[in-house]
């Protein structure tokens, strides 16, 4: 067997020394006997586990005390209705704002609007989300609940440099795809989620940080396992935790601890980044997608200039190694997925890789 450079979107890969890590203790977790898979939650040593992977988050992400953080069932999406299920109710008005800048923001606004009145802060719909659009703080809305923002837009490959000053209302940031992968300024955030199966561990969970003041205001019928307040009084668990996605994430972030935290990684991962951005810039084949202004550096969608060229290019890079780069099929072309775990050589493989496809094809 021979691995690959997984550039997949997600789930997406994980660092070796993890999965063989991993592999190691898969049959014996804590010398019990017995897999992580197989243990109760409510063993000590499921407890401590859990209790250690929320600490070392908090360090790593720089956590300021008067937020709380909890493991919630069904990734990012179950997320776009547990945010308006818990806090549209914040004000009597029942509003929301969110910015439509992806796919993903569409669909939390879409979500949304079950549960109350959602205006658009600002949206890049007419320009094919290529771009963060512009917009005015004076013009939100004062009684709003809170303001959505899509941190990174997976799909199209744009990202939010600085989160927009809200003053009293709460940012809500879904950061699935670039957590942990650049400092992040809690100031104006009053809660933060990922879903795992970008920077964190395999899917179907996500990571969710309160701020302690927006307990109290979900509506009446929140299901109890959405209910962040109830959640976060239970450590979660309500009911029977993901044992095994929690144990892959404490093992990731100790990894990620191992690579000098946040601020290493992401230097690392703007180098990974601007190699790319190089290479498509460099040239007058590729065509990226993302205004420049407003890459992201964790999706890099790009494109060929014909559907056959596309199809070559991807066909050929599987065979020498570079796997999953086809584009989402909204943009097409090429997306090169880079979170966190993805090595200096695996990008810079690729960047061969599109110089020499270029002079063969150009
Ligand atoms: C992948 C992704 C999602 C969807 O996550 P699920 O866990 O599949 O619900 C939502 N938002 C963003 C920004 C994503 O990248």
């Amino acid at each position: 067997m021979s691995r690959v450079f997984n550039f997949g979107a997600g789930p997406a890969m994980l660092p070796e020394s993890v999965m063989k890590k991993a592999q190691a203790d898969l049959l014996d977790f804590k010398g019990l006997g017995v897999s992580v898979m197989e243990v109760s939650h409510r063993t000590n040593e499921f407890e401590e586990l859990l209790d250690e992977t929320t600490q070392l988050f908090r360090e790593l992400i720089k956590l300021p005390g008067n937020y709380r953080t909890v493991f919630i069932h069904g990734g990012a999406q179950m997320q776009f209705s547990a945010v308006p299920l818990n806090l549209i109710g914040r004000n009597a008005a029942k509003k929301a704002l969110y910015f439509e800048t992806g796919v993903f923001a569409k669909q939390a606004l879409e979500e949304a609007k079950r549960y109350g009145e959602i205006k658009i802060a600002a949206s890049s719909a007419e320009t094919g989300f290529d771009r963060i659009p512009a917009y005015d703080p004076a013009d939100f809305d004062k009684d709003a609940s809170y303001v959505h923002l899509t941190s990174n837009n997976t799909i199209v490959g744009t990202q939010w440099k600085t989160y927009p000053k809200t003053d009293d209302l709460p940012l809500v940031i879904d950061a699935t795809s670039d957590i942990l992968s650049r400092k992040v300024d809690f100031s104006q955030i009053g809660i933060l989620f990922a879903s795992l199966q970008k920077n964190l561990g395999p899917p179907g969970v996500a990571l969710v940080a309160i701020r302690e003041d927006l307990f109290g205001h979900a509506s009446p019928y929140t299901p109890k396992l959405l209910n962040y307040e109830l959640n976060a009084k239970n450590n979660s668990l309500i009911n029977t935790a993901n044992t095994f996605a929690i144990y892959m994430v404490h093992l990731v972030l100790q990894w990620l601890e191992e690579q000098g935290g946040v601020a290493a990684i992401e230097k690392h991962n703007k180098k990974k980044a601007s190699c790319l951005y190089e290479a498509i810039d460099q040239s007058g084949f590729y065509q990226g997608f993302a205004h420049p202004d407003h890459r992201s550096i964790m999706n890099v969608p790009f494109n060929l200039p014909s559907e056959e060229l596309l199809e070559k290019f991807l066909n050929e890079a599987l065979e020498e190694g570079f796997y999953a780069l086809k584009g989402h099929r909204s943009v097409g072309g090429v997306r090169a997925s880079i979170y966190n775990p993805m090595p200096m050589e695996g990008v810079e493989g690729l960047k061969s890789f599109m110089e020499e496809f270029e002079r063969r094809n150009g």
